[in-house]
């Protein structure tokens, strides 16, 4: 019997309160190298039954990071946050480091994501918020959008802010 440690960083999606250094013990009878970021967060059942202290919500989260051991594979993260008042759009993305590049990759797979995304239903409201994450990964793809997460928003709503953002870079 193997144990290992998944890790994890969360954020609730009802009052945005952060919830970090998550661990949970995983056993298994064969020594597991990687697990990929689908199959943690399956593994955690998606969170279901993590309650949020400051809330109450219950199993609502954002997975922020998820690692298996010691072994992230996540080098840095791009964060956009989308907000609307009353219709009124706006929103930036979250300061750090990255490359004119890595920000032109960032917006490229994001707005492949939407274009993937077309025609799923989103409920629109006057107020709202969305977010955004992209993971700059080691190993290929090296990049993925690992948080698409819309409330109160049109995927048109929200694509029209990532155009008009990303044109400002
Ligand atoms: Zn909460």
């Amino acid at each position: 019997m193997h144990f290992n440690h998944i890790h994890y960083d969360l954020g609730c999606r009802n009052c945005k309160n952060i919830r970090p250094n998550g661990m949970t013990m995983l056993q298994s009878e064969e020594v597991i190298e990687h697990m990929s970021r689908e199959a943690l967060i399956a593994e955690m059942d998606n969170f279901h039954g993590i309650q949020c202290e400051r809330c109450g919500a219950e199993g609502d989260w954002l997975v922020f990071r998820i690692s298996l051991n010691e072994d992230d594979e996540v080098r840095d993260q791009f964060k956009i946050n989308i907000f609307k008042e009353n219709g009124r759009i706006s929103g930036k993305p979250e300061d750090g480091f990255f490359s004119p590049a890595q920000i032109e990759i960032a917006f490229q797979i994001i707005k492949d994501e939407i274009k993937a995304l077309k025609g799923q239903e989103y409920v629109e409201r006057q107020d709202g918020t969305a977010f955004i994450m992209v993971d700059f990964i080691k190993e290929e793809p090296y990049s993925r959008v690992s948080i698409f997460d819309l409330d109160g928003f049109t995927l048109r709503e929200v694509e029209q802010f990532i155009n008009v953002l990303s044109a400002g870079v």
